[in-house]
């Protein structure tokens, strides 16, 4: 018995000696707030590069049109931030195109511009304007050389209720960044004076490239005809297959900023549920206090 003792107490102290020289696991993993587990007691220099971003270079004012807000960079907290997934492809480190392919064209108080892409369309664009009419609210209508060759009546509507005119080109070739210069310049000339020969007097104040597939060269080419590029900030993706009037409302809410553009189709395909979301976002902003104008 006595031996038996002795040896079980003999373990006990060694179990009990080595437990007390581990620190306790909690005291192991504990770390600063926002730390890294792991890190807090040896930063390495990686730890330290990230934890410490480098300042970035403003980017410049535009000296040729003026009209557009450069990026500012936002206040840093010291956290680190995951990257963000890109809403478009990015293409450019051209602040201009860049501000354009954000839409931070805006405006600082509670008011919003409405952006009527790919149309005019028969069936949808004349809802659109009576809605619009209701409401006494203005929008901008991004206009498809095609589609103002086939409905030039539309247009003439369009502008004689007050709207807003963008060129969208000629036919809505998506990679039009990628075409040679003359394509470029005839997408974008042509559909110009397509436009200004169906509504005499008419001014296209603004350019918007095909799938918001943005590049310097669009950019250039727009302002050397007299057109302010034209993004969007808000993009309800109202042109997906089964997407719903509800499910529209819902994405232009979440997104929506003072100062926003909201990007909507009438033409392009069935716009049944961009009409319907239209009957409910536009009176439900004005009840909110916001005031539609052309984007900034
Ligand atoms: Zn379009």
């Amino acid at each position: 018995m006595l031996p038996a003792l002795s040896m079980g107490l003999t373990l006990a102290v060694l179990v009990f000696g080595v437990a007390a020289a581990q620190p306790a696991p909690s005291a192991r993993v504990r770390t600063a707030p926002g730390v890294p587990i792991g890190t807090a007691a040896l930063p390495s220099a990686n730890t330290l590069a990230v934890l410490t971003p480098s300042p970035m270079p403003r980017p410049t004012r535009p000296s040729w049109t003026g009209w557009v807000t450069p990026p500012t960079r936002p206040p840093s907290t010291g956290r680190v931030t995951p990257p963000q997934p890109a809403r478009q492809e990015p293409v450019t480190a051209d602040p201009v195109t860049a501000a354009v392919m954000t839409g931070m064209a805006h405006r600082p108080g509670r008011w919003v511009a409405l952006t009527l892409d790919d149309g005019p369309h028969p069936r949808y664009t004349p809802q659109v304007l009576a809605l619009l009419r209701q409401y006494r609210v203005r929008a901008t209508f991004c206009l498809i050389g095609t589609q103002v060759r086939a409905h030039p009546e539309l247009v003439r509507q369009i502008v004689a209720d007050g709207h807003w005119l963008c060129n969208h080109t000629m036919t809505h070739d998506d990679r039009l960044r990628r075409r040679p210069d003359d394509r470029v310049q005839y997408e974008i000339g042509a559909a110009k004076r397509l436009i200004e020969q169906v509504a005499p007097g008419a001014r296209v104040r603004y350019f918007r490239a095909p799938g918001g597939n943005w590049s310097p060269r669009l950019t250039t080419a727009a302002a050397a005809q007299e057109m302010q590029p034209l993004g969007w900030s808000v993009d309800p993706r109202d042109w997906e297959r089964g997407r719903s009037a509800a499910s529209i409302v819902r994405q232009v809410h979440r997104q929506l900023a003072p100062g926003s553009v909201i990007l909507l189709h009438d033409g392009g395909g069935n716009r049944a549920a961009t009409v319907a979301a239209l009957r409910v976002l536009i009176p439900q902003l004005l009840r909110a206090g916001y005031s539609f104008g052309p984007p900034a």
